[in-house]
């Protein structure tokens, strides 16, 4: 029974939040179907909150989210304070969503 709900738990939201795309900033708040159809690359149908993934908009690629420049070797998770602001800003980003979203 309790795995029941737990499973039921899991049961995507159709609550509309905040999506933000690493490449050009845009902000807009979407429920997860809205997105999807956008193109956005964004939880809970593309990807895992809290998971560093690429978060893009239907506009953008993925070459410059921090997803690519770790899978590029350009950054490496061994020294986050040295990455540049913005890189930093998209880790920040991640570790909120995972506080934001996984409690749901
Ligand atoms: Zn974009």
């Amino acid at each position: 029974m309790s795995y029941g709900l737990v499973m039921f738990g899991c049961v995507v939201s159709n609550e509309a939040f905040e999506h933000w795309c690493e490449n050009c900033g845009k902000r807009e708040i979407l429920t997860p179907g809205e997105a999807f159809q956008a193109g956005w690359d964004f939880p809970p149908r593309m990807g895992v909150w809290g998971v560093i993934s690429p978060r893009t908009c239907g506009d953008c690629g993925i070459e410059t989210t921090l997803w690519w420049a770790l899978q590029s070797d350009e950054l490496t998770m061994d020294d986050p304070m040295s990455w540049p602001e913005n890189r930093r800003q998209s880790l920040a980003w991640f570790l909120n969503e995972a506080e934001q979203h996984q409690r749901r």
